[in-house]
């Protein structure tokens, strides 16, 4: 099945995944490249090497025509990520939206190869853990804002500057944070 993913949808029902499995995956590619220490996440510029990160993968950047309303789009089985143009211009000049797209769907091209797709029912959702919306949100999260970068920050504004996220994702990761005490 070839059903793409897209951060403008319901999401699917795929494979659980534990918010700390997902945080060690973000850590993972983190460290990788070497980005451990690094704050402001250079999402554009690791797009340039997901071929390192998934062999064969790509990106394409289409016009807002071919894309509509979705600003980015997956296909994990074909290794290729889909941006619309305004998403990847945006993201090149720090939109904090437009980064945590791009890291939203690089979750995908990870975590959703190779799963047994199956679009979710709104009348019967599956557990939150199960949606591959949830999962890529919370891959995007950690991978921008890693625990023990912004552990000591007390000011939500300044991780917004300083990691190039919204304030409201900022704001997001340290509920977060409150919530899940073991990492
Ligand atoms: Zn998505």
């Amino acid at each position: 099945m070839t059903e793409p993913y897209s951060s403008r949808r319901d999401g699917m029902v795929v494979p659980p995944r534990t918010n700390v499995s997902i945080n060690k995956l973000a850590a993972v590619v983190r460290d990788s490249f070497g980005l451990t220490g690094r704050k402001f996440f250079p999402i554009v510029e690791l797009y340039e090497l997901l071929d390192e990160l998934v062999p064969g993968a790509s990106f394409e950047v289409l016009e807002p025509h071919e894309m509509g309303d979705d600003h980015g789009l997956t296909r994990p089985d074909r290794g290729v990520i889909s941006l619309r143009s305004d998403v990847y211009e945006g993201a090149f000049n720090g939109r904090p939206r437009d980064r945590f797209t791009m890291a939203h769907e690089l979750g995908h091209l990870l975590m959703h190869r190779q799963v047994t797709l199956k679009r979710v029912d709104p009348a019967a959702p599956p557990k939150i853990y199960c949606n591959s919306e949830w999962q890529a949100d919370k891959f995007s999260s950690y991978l921008l804002l890693p625990t023990h970068l912004i552990r000591e920050y007390d000011s939500l504004e300044l991780v917004a500057a300083d990691f190039g996220v919204s304030y409201e994702a900022a704001q997001a990761r340290r509920d977060d944070m409150k919530r899940v005490t073991k990492w």
